[in-house]
This record gives structure tokens, sequence and C-alpha cells, in this order.
């Protein structure tokens, strides 16, 4: 099933309001099956919207147009009328829906305006969508031109989105054929690009129906979607799970040590608070260039104080001196080098007395690099037992150097 989403509103052209309508019909359409070709907006002007809903159903063959917004009683609410004169049907009054506008003002204990009349008026023939949450009612429009659907619903994305689940979804299951999987991998550890390098030419494993997304975060990690859509299913969804879990799987073999988690709703400080639960550890973190981030991301889970001790920002020599880190250190390799956070990991590690310490150091900027030291290079270092690991980020990194920090931050068997 082809869909096409119009959105209407001059303050979505103007920006003055963000187009969340579009993502939230796409993503639920989607997960239906229906495979979404087209998202467009236009303003507030009758002809345009007759325009573009004409080019969506005759010129790229729209099994099923859905149009929000402009349905309103003000004069800039045109949506009706561009339809109705589209597919030449009269406007006719709707009793139901009349009957409960007025209910609507009524409860509010206003009479109802006479702007509102407009309200109760539904295009010939379509199966009304009851609103409960505003007086703009929904249209599904069935047998428009050749065999094709549209469908009217508002812009208020709460009542949008009451009628597009409720009513909308309903109608349009039994007619999408396609089944769809997805999965989730997060990772943490490494870039996109070494991902791609260790995942290899995904279209030898891909096969047909299924297709692999990398969608970057600067906090949570690379995500990689896994969807398998099957749009020939004729009801066996437990074929296109099978294909989904093989891809997942082959994945996983490739990139198992830089995935953390299953699904996008655990975050890796999660992950990490479980495994240090798990292993009754307890944690301190001296961070510089951080300024308190990985602190606050720690303790924004809750029962972290079963396993984080202390969170310090060491900002200044001073304070590194403070803590501990020796002057001939600083000196003889400066404030941002892997010296420096081992020592920092050492020190806040001793003077909480837990099990194990984190210090990181690094070049913010925007000012402050070098070339031996770009904006962006950061030391991180762990002790942990009577291991030291620390390693390097930077924002332009080779994948073998990548590779080598992997290796590092991996806690030896003996000290888990
Ligand atoms: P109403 O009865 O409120 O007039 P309507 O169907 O005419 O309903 P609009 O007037 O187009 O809807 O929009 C109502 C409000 O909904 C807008 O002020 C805007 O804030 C919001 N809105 C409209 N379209 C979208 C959209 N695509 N994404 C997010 N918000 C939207
Ligand atoms: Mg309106």
């Amino acid at each position: 099933m082809k869909v096409s989403i119009l959105t209407v509103g001059d303050e979505l052209l103007t920006g003055h309001v963000v187009n969340t309508n579009t993502a939230f019909i796409g993503e639920t359409l989607h997960y239906m099956g229906a495979d979404v070709k087209r998202m467009v907006s236009v303003g507030d002007d009758e002809q345009e919207i007759k325009n573009e809903v004409a080019y969506l159903l005759q010129a790229q063959k729209s099994d099923v147009v859905i149009v929000t917004g402009g349905l309103g009683p003000t004069h800039d609410d045109v949506t009706k009328n561009a339809v109705a004169s589209l597919l030449k049907r009269a406007l006719i009054e709707n009793n139901e829906a009349m009957e409960r506008c007025r209910l609507f003002f009524e409860k509010r204990g206003k009479p109802m305006p006479e702007i509102n009349r407009s309200q109760g008026m539904v295009i010939e023939g379509c199966k009304v969508l009851q609103n409960e949450l505003g007086t703009a009612l929904g249209m599904f429009i069935e047998n428009v031109f050749n065999c094709q659907i549209v469908i009217l619903l508002p812009g208020v994305p709460s009542e949008m989105r009451e009628l597009l689940t409720k009513q909308v979804q309903p109608l349009l299951r039994p007619l999408v054929k396609a089944a769809v999987q997805e999965s989730i991998l997060m990772t943490s550890g490494a870039g996109e690009s070494l991902l791609a390098e260790q995942i290899g030419n995904p279209s030898s494993f891909l096969g047909e129906k299924t297709k692999l997304a990398f969608l970057p975060n600067t906090s949570s990690g690379v995500k990689l979607r896994i969807t398998t859509i099957d749009r020939e299913c004729v009801g066996n969804i437990d074929l296109v799970k099978q294909e989904n879990e093989r891809v997942k799987n082959i994945l996983l073999s490739k990139i198992k040590s830089f995935v953390y988690s299953e699904s996008d709703q655990i975050q890796l400080e999660n992950v990490v608070g479980q495994l240090l639960m798990e292993r009754r550890l307890k944690l301190a973190v001296a961070e510089s260039c951080t300024g308190g981030l990985v602190s606050n991301r720690l303790t924004n889970v809750a029962g972290s104080s079963n396993y984080f001790i202390h969170g310090s920002v060491i900002y200044s020599n001073e304070a590194k001196q403070r803590l501990g880190v020796k002057s001939e250190t600083l000196d003889a390799f400066g404030a941002v080098s892997e010296e420096v956070a081992i020592e920092l990991a050492k020190c806040i590690r001793h003077t909480n007395a837990c099990d194990v310490g984190v210090g990181i150091t690094g070049i913010a900027g925007p000012g402050g690099g070098s070339e031996k030291k770009p904006v962006g290079l950061v030391w991180i270092a762990v002790a942990f037992g009577g291991a030291l690991k620390s390693s390097s980020l930077k924002e332009k990194y080779d994948a073998k150097e990548m590779e080598k920090v992997r290796v590092d931050l991996e806690i030896p068997n003996e000290e888990k």
C-alpha cells in the first residue's frame, strides 16, 4: 500500500511549528507495513492543497493520501473545500457532528459560535471520524478516482494521533498485506566507519527484504536498525521475524563487543550501572574536559547510589595536583595526556577507597588545540584491580587505533 502524507499550514512552512504530525504518521504507517512514499507540506491555500492532493493521487498513484490540518472553523481552514472541490463531491451537514459540536461547547458552559457550524459539514460519502478531543472532524473517503482513499485529520497533534490510532488504523489494517519486523543494536566505542568496516559488505547477508541503517548519535553511540519488510506477506509473520533474527545474529557475530543493548530505550549508563551492581563494584570519577557530564549521566540512573561514590570536576592543574597528580607528570606530558588521565584515575580511586577510578582529560575546544593534541582529543583511564587501562578518543581516528582502544578497555577476566 503506497501512502503519501500532506500536512497543511502556513506555520509549518515558516518554521514556527515543527511538523511532528508527519513523523508520527510516517512511523505509525511504516510499522503497519505500509510503504510511505512521500511527505509534503503546503500552506493554507485552497488551490495549493487541491493541486497537491491531485498530484499525489494521479501522478504519484498513492493508494492512500493522508492530509492533516486546516479542518477548523477559521477563514484559513480550507482543506475540506479543497478536497471536496477536487473530488467533485458536495459538503453536507452531518447531524451527529453538529450535535457533538454543540455539546462540546455546552459542556464548557458556552454557546456554540456561529462560525463553528462549518465544523458539522463533511464531504459527501465519507466515513466520519468523530473527534472526542476537539471540534474538527476527521474524514475517511473511499472510492476516490481509482479505488484510492483520502483521509482528512485535524492538525492539532493530540487529536490527529487519537484519530489515527483509534479509528484510521483499524480501517487500513485489513488493506495492508505487508509484515514488518525491526530490531536494534545500540553500540558504543566505535564510530560509523569502524562499524561498517567490521561488518563488511552488508549486501552479502542482508537479503532482499532487510535494510540496515546506521544512526549515529553523540550521546548514545551508533544505533543500528535492522528492518525486515515482506510486502507480499500473507499472514506468516514468523518468517519475517526469523529473517530479521538471522541478520541480527550475523551482525552480532561481527560487532558483539561494541553492542551494549538491543533496545534504544536502554541507555549506556544504565548498562554500566547494572554491570557494576552485579559485580558489587563501587566507582569514582575525576573528570576535566567533560565538566561533570559523565558523573551526571551515571547519577541520572535510579539506584546509582549503590555503586557511584564520588564525582569531581578537576579542571585546573592546581586542582589536579591537590588530588595527587604529580607536578612532574603535568610538566613532562601536559594536562591532556595518557599519563595524567591514569594518575587522575588512580588518585580518585585511592582517595575514595573504591574499586574503580575513572580519569578523563581532553581538549574540548573550540580553542587550545595543536597539531599534536587536536581539539577532540580525550584521554580516558580506568584504574581497576591491579590494572590500568587507558585510551584516547579523537574526532578523527583510524580503525586500527580504535581497535586498540577497544582491547585496552576490556577488563581482563581474572580481575572481574
Ligand atoms: P483546529 O480545529 O485547531 O483549527 P485544524 O485541523 O484546523 O484544527 P490547524 O488549524 O491546521 O488544525 O492546526 C492547529 C494547530 O495544530 C496549529 O496551531 C499547530 O500548532 C498544530 N499543528 C498543525 N499541523 C501540525 C503539524 N503538521 N505538526 C505539528 N503541529 C501541527
Ligand atoms: Mg485551524
